[in-house]
């Protein structure tokens, strides 16, 4: 009987840890429990081309020698005790998922790539087709990705990347975000969407609002492009992930005062940062200067600890947050 027991207790225990990796993360190497995601620098890019949606493609660039290139950057990277980079570069701009997958198995950093498309600049990195299709086709090719893999590399997405311009909303932004918003409720990605001002990260919070998806869904992605912190405090309190993710030495202070204004609201545990770093670039010769990863270890981490930060509030930004931001499930109004 006690044997019984025992089995039932693992059965249950094999159970929900099924569960668990349900409502996992999605690497390029494959799906992984949240709690596995560890150090995570949540917006960072590898290579980015510039070219143009109409010339891009992967005759740009030559993947083994951009992976040896990058190679030491990751490793770097793995020894101060990051996990996890999230590679924001969406396609038409570089997206390269099998370079990834290269560099994630020889470096052991778990990378995340992504759905979506990049309508900023005046659709310069948008294919065609996504000016005579509506919302629900390009839904349907982002949810195609999600289910089926990648182009036939059987990598898959671990969020939707799309971007709006840094004024009041377009009607193709409006439907790039319809599109992300349907594609969340299909496939728990969440929407990571570059926006800076206030103004199109509202417009764009009341779409998800009339698409039933809760604002939990959504990175509003270069915040610290907005001066005023209350707008952040505000999307934050409607559950809203707020990322300054371009951090330079340069701009410490101000990360710093942001770190300290919102935990004096309670509201650290929505918000991420990152360098935006990286971008080698096809075109350039060895891809141009390539920007590291460490400067928020070597500058960032430190200060904020200067200025009454604790242990846990650091792991809850660079550890806990990205779990949660990145663990896939549909965040329903
Ligand atoms: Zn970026």
């Amino acid at each position: 009987m006690k044997l019984h027991f025992f089995y039932l207790c693992l059965f249950l225990l094999f159970v929900s840890s099924c569960s668990k990796n349900e409502s996992g993360i999605i690497t390029v190497t494959g799906k992984i429990p949240a709690g596995a995601l560890g150090k995570t620098l949540h917006h960072e890019h590898l290579l980015v081309d510039f070219i143009g949606a109409d010339s891009t493609g992967y005759h740009r660039w030559n993947k083994d020698s951009v992976a040896e290139r990058l190679l030491p950057y990751l490793l770097e990277l793995k020894k101060l005790g990051y996990k996890t980079l999230v590679e924001c570069t969406p396609a038409y701009l570089g997206r390269d998922p099998e370079l990834l997958h290269m560099l994630s198995k020889e470096s052991d950093i778990q990378l995340l790539t992504n759905t979506g498309y990049y309508s900023a600049v005046e659709g310069k990195f948008l294919p065609r087709h996504t000016f005579d299709e509506t919302a629900v086709q390009l839904a349907n090719r982002w949810i195609e990705e999600a289910k089926n893999g990648i182009e036939h590399t059987g990598i898959f997405p671990g969020f939707i990347k799309i971007s709006v311009d840094r004024k009041p909303l377009e009607a193709i932004n409006r439907k790039v975000v319809e599109a992300a918003c349907l594609t969340h409720k299909a496939t728990g990605l969440t929407i990571m969407s570059h926006t800076g001002l206030a103004v199109p990260a509202f417009q764009q919070l009341e779409i998800l609002k009339e698409h039933g998806v809760h604002p939990s869904a959504f990175i509003w992605t270069h915040a610290h492009n907005e001066t005023d912190f209350n707008k952040h405090l505000e999307a934050a309190q409607q559950g809203a992930w707020i990322a300054f993710d371009n951090f330079r030495p340069d701009r410490l202070e101000r990360y710093v005062d942001f770190s300290l204004f919102m935990k004096k609201h309670g509201l650290l545990h929505k918000v991420l940062f990152s360098h935006d770093a990286g971008w080698y670039r096809p075109g350039e010769p060895g891809g141009g200067n390539f920007r590291g990863f460490t400067e928020i270890e070597d500058i960032l981490i430190p200060a904020l600890r200067e200025n009454g930060l604790s242990q846990q509030d650091i792991h809850q930004l660079f550890v806990l947050n990205p779990a949660e931001t990145f663990k896939v499930r549909p965040r329903l109004l």
